[in-house]
């Protein structure tokens, strides 16, 4: 039987029942708060008599097994406040969400003689959850509030069968195992420092790796008639209340002082673009003009948000603006949107969902404009045969956006790429350009962004492809192995020859057995590892030895080249 998301939530949620009903009975004293269903499971906050340790959680989860062998039928009822309120009597969190409900009366849920306050939204019967997993107990705050009431969350995980089970294990598993900031250390990529907390260090390898990821974009970007411009890092704060982002992210930037001057570190590439831009008059032949800008961006995060390279503060993004006319807005897009496809489908992300938002109810502009330009990212769509979801009034103020997300090898979807129409900043730095009537008229601009943060999309390649970059990606595409050290001089001039043919090589300079020299570059990810034994050196023939063990011998200098470009 298929099992919706709505579905899930629901087991999710009468586990959590399920859990709240084991505590009860194991920890009469204990007292419940909230306990929601959560995109991986559910979790239950509690205020304990005594703390709970990692110790309660097998016999909780073996209790949790037993009710709902009791197969008890779980019910929901309306009841008036006051009666909600003796039957919670001695509970102050369940009083206080009482009294925070606006409608007379408050759901009851109940399962045999364990009751609690709920919305409703359950399966039938308790029997009905069976595979499930209690993971961890972490401390919280009494409604996230951290000078409230700290209590204790149970988290953990149901699902509806076995295998589904089984399978987000694996998941778990590999996400762990393949965490990037693991990743990043093991193969010297990158590093963070106590000096700056959220502030990435790039070692050689993680820097090689960018800027192939950057190299990749501007042959794209070249052939699409984009121009690169580079914009100042910081500018006079009057330019960012300007722009906005002082009235609505000043919390989020770094400012400096100097000579009675406030400057602000940009967070966005967007206001240094379109001063550029507004530096002379312009022409309609000059449209649309399209400024690409990979500068570095400061965002404070709250250091708790702060992990690997997924949320940083300092990043660049392979930012662009195309200022255009109104009716060039859908050929932009549709132009975007290609690049968008053909730049994922390189890194074998398969699956892409696409949605469309539309208009906020806070919008800025004319509902002509904007129906203009939402008809003209959904055109885009359609002509490219592009499945969309429409994501009713959730487009930025300043204008409607496709938003595109990626499914990784793990399951896990991310949010990279964006196509965004803005009319707003084009009105509040009064741009403007000449029609070929000779009129002055308002530009559009469009943001885009087809990676989003180079290091995020670092982060989530790595975990994408488990360490195992290709080979076009790889820092280090082969590694030339010897079996002796009579085989060194062969081997230095076959890494000469690679390298003059633009192949990232190394050579394994050191005298171990070859077993340990391929245990070296398995552990450090090498596409291709090229053996060299008396063998080859006597018929100057080499060994190519892939990173899965596979092997291919006596083949050519042509032949190794060719299969190099091949896979570039
Ligand atoms: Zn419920
Ligand atoms: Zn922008």
């Amino acid at each position: 039987m298929k099992h919706s998301a709505q579905d899930l939530e629901k087991l999710r949620h009468s586990a959590a029942h399920l859990l709240a009903h084991a505590v009860s009975e194991l920890f009469s004293e204990t007292l419940l708060t909230i306990g929601p269903p959560t995109a991986e499971g559910f979790f239950y906050d509690f205020l304990p008599l005594k703390n709970f340790k990692d110790e309660d959680l097998p016999p909780l989860e073996a209790r949790m097994h037993e009710i709902s062998k009791r197969a008890l039928p779980l019910t929901h009822t309306q009841i008036p406040k006051d009666e909600a309120r003796k039957l919670f009597a001695g509970n102050p969190f369940k009083l206080e969400l009482i009294d925070m409900i606006p409608d007379a009366t408050v759901g009851i849920a109940r399962q045999g003689d364990f009751i609690d306050l709920c919305k409703g939204g359950h399966v039938e019967n308790t029997k009905d959850i069976k595979h499930f997993k209690l993971f961890s107990i972490s401390g919280s705050y009494w409604r996230a509030n951290r000078d409230g009431q700290a209590l204790q969350r149970i988290t953990g995980t149901a699902f509806f069968s076995e295998q589904d089970f089984k399978d987000y294990e694996q998941r778990r598993e590999d996400a762990l195992r393949y965490d990037h900031r693991r990743l990043g250390k093991e193969l010297d990529l990158f590093s963070f420092h106590d000096e700056g907390a959220g502030f990435p260090f790039f070692h050689p390898k993680g820097k090689k790796i960018i800027n192939i990821l950057t190299q990749f974009i501007r042959t794209k970007l070249e052939r699409d008639g984009y121009q690169e411009i580079s914009t100042p890092i910081m500018l006079s704060e009057d330019l960012w209340k300007r722009s906005g982002h002082y009235a609505h992210y000043k919390d989020n930037m770094y400012f400096c002082h100097k000579d009675e001057q406030t400057y602000a570190v940009k967070p966005m590439n967007c206001p240094g673009s379109t001063l550029l831009f507004s530096e002379r008059p312009r022409s309609y032949r000059e449209l649309p003009m399209r400024l690409a800008d990979f500068g570095t961006l400061h965002r404070f995060e709250l250091s708790g948000v702060l992990h690997g390279l997924f949320r940083v503060r300092a990043f660049s993004q392979d930012d662009a603006h195309i200022f255009c006319t109104q009716d060039q807005i859908e050929q932009e897009v549709l132009s975007a949107v290609r690049m968008i496809y053909e730049v994922l489908k390189k890194f074998d992300f398969t699956r892409i969902v696409v949605g469309v938002s539309t208009r906020p109810a806070n919008a800025l502009g004319s509902d002509e404009y904007w129906q203009k330009a939402t008809d003209a990212l959904k055109d885009a769509l359609t002509k490219e045969n592009i499945p969309f979801e429409i994501y009713e009034g959730e487009g930025a103020f300043y204008g409607p956006k496709i938003e595109f997300r990626i499914e990784d090898t793990m399951g896990r979807m991310w949010q990279c790429s964006t196509v965004q129409v803005d009319f707003f900043m084009p009105e509040n730095f009064d741009l403007s350009y000449i029609t070929s009537e000779g009129i002055k008229a308002r530009p559009v601009m469009i943001h885009r962004a087809i990676y989003g943060s180079f290091e995020r999309f670092f982060g989530i390649l790595l975990e994408h492809y488990k360490g195992n970059l290709p080979f076009w990606l790889a820092p280090v595409q082969v590694k030339v192995l010897t079996i002796t050290d009579e085989q060194k001089e062969y081997a230095r001039n076959l890494a000469q020859e690679l390298k003059t043919q633009g192949i990232r090589v190394e050579i394994d300079e050191s005298s171990d057995p070859i077993s340990g020299q391929i245990k070296s570059a398995q552990l450090q990810r090498v596409p291709w590892m090229l053996v060299l034994g008396k063998k080859e050196v006597a018929n100057n023939t080499i060994t190519l030895r892939y990173v899965d063990g596979k092997q291919e011998f006596g083949l050519t200098l042509e032949q190794i080249l060719e299969k190099a470009k091949e896979l570039s």
